[in-house]
């Protein structure tokens, strides 16, 4: 693990993502988290695409909290497309395939309990969270 900004070309896709769609940090509030990076592998031989999903973590340079999202959520293609593996095992979960998911790693050390850890939500919710601070 180990976190870092990503401005080239190659990690221009998540990065924006992070300063775009997530502008204030849901845990902390600062309005400049100043995202930093990294991926984690999913597990190859996982048939639960929750498990077997690459994912991006974003963490917050002032409260330490880390977001966890699905590549395919941000790079749009469990969103865009019915017929794709994440698509169709979002389906399945009940959740909303046009919606991007984002899930709480660590709340970070301005949390006093762990009340949203491991909690996963839409980016609308998490940024209308991000508003209540
Ligand atoms: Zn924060």
């Amino acid at each position: 693990m180990s976190f870092k900004r990503m401005e080239g070309f190659a990690g221009s896709i998540p990065q924006k993502f992070a300063d775009n769609k997530i502008p204030k940090c849901p845990m902390c509030g600062t309005t400049d988290p100043h995202w930093s990076l990294d991926e984690r592998r999913g597990k190859l031989m996982s048939l639960d695409p929750e498990e077997n999903a690459n994912k991006y973590l974003f963490k917050c340079e002032k409260c330490g909290c880390i977001l966890r999202a699905p590549v395919t959520d941000v790079v749009g293609v469990g969103r865009s497309s019915l017929l794709s593996w994440q698509g169709v095992a979002k389906k399945v979960h009940g959740k909303q395939v046009g919606a991007i998911y984002i899930t709480v790693e660590e709340v970070g050390n301005m949390q006093t309990t762990d009340l949203y850890k491991g909690k996963e939500m839409t980016l609308e919710e998490l940024n209308a969270l991000a508003e209540r601070i």
